[in-house]
């Protein structure tokens, strides 16, 4: 049977000399692995059709017997080709797709994880890599996934903080007020400034990621940033921090300064 599909290139790789394996997202199968016999010939049809990040039309034979899928015709949508030269913004995509294939079962059927997908992606192809967007992306996502922390107020009595920092529990997805941890020092938490978690709470509200990338962050808001939803993320969907950790760092270089030739001693 053939099946046609929307689909996102998630990974790919060699599979033969002329072949490989293309694992996809899409909406109504989930994660998918197909394979594309003579994809790296000269004139494959297939030749400038699929590559990271794109979403292509994806024709596939369904599996018969042992094998994998294979894929009949590709065509690209949406290419999106900023994110082959901006290093930041591949960054961030690399790791949404790595957090994406760990957090949701290989074939959950699921069209609001593609449409997030798609839609950040198509974010960071137009506007860049950042920590804000990175967070508003990932804010949304632990919305798909009915994770979202409390951010705003006391998880207990519901009051707004009247501290400059609440103690926050990455295993609860709250904090506690002053009068509600009066039975001694919390246990397990990570100290956060409120306002950190006012900017987080202003996007998990909102429906565009510009009101992050235009939030101009302090030391500290920046530095409780990079921590919460990573920890937050590792603890809830059993995750290893180390594809955010690497994210984080492209995020944190800065390009290499041109060497300045008269500066040079002979
Ligand atoms: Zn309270």
């Amino acid at each position: 049977m053939i099946l046609k599909t929307p689909a996102v290139v998630l990974r790919q790789h060699p599979y033969t000399e002329t072949s490989r394996v293309v694992t996809w997202l899409t909406p109504d199968r989930g994660r998918l692995n197909t394979l594309i016999k003579g994809a790296l010939r000269p004139k494959s049809a297939f030749l400038g059709q699929v590559d990271l990040f794109y979403t292509c039309e994806l024709l596939y034979y369904t599996k018969t017997g042992d094998g994998l899928p294979i894929t009949r015709e590709c065509t690209a949508l949406n290419m999106r080709p900023t994110l082959r030269d901006d290093w930041r913004a591949c960054a961030i995509a690399s790791y949404l797709t790595s957090l994406l294939s760990r957090a949701i079962p290989e074939k959950a059927s699921r069209q609001d994880v593609f449409d997030w997908l798609e839609a950040a992606l198509d974010d960071l192809a137009a506007n860049g890599g950042s920590v804000q967007a990175m967070c508003w992306h990932e804010l949304k996502f632990l919305n798909l996934l009915g994770l979202a922390p409390r951010l705003e107020r006391c998880r207990q009595c519901n009051r707004a903080p009247n501290e400059q920092e609440v103690p926050f529990s990455i295993a609860d997805g709250g904090w506690l007020c002053a009068r509600c941890r009066n039975n001694g020092a919390p246990r397990n938490v990570v100290w956060v400034p409120v306002t950190a978690l006012q900017r987080l709470t202003e996007w998990q509200r909102s429906d565009s990621p510009a009101i992050a990338r235009n939030t101009r962050l302090t030391f500290s808001q920046q530095s409780a940033l990079e921590r919460i939803p990573g920890l937050f993320l590792a603890h809830h969907l059993d995750l290893s921090p180390a594809p955010r950790a690497a994210a984080l760092d492209i995020l944190a270089r800065r390009p290499p300064r041109p060497v300045d030739p008269e500066a040079r001693v002979g």
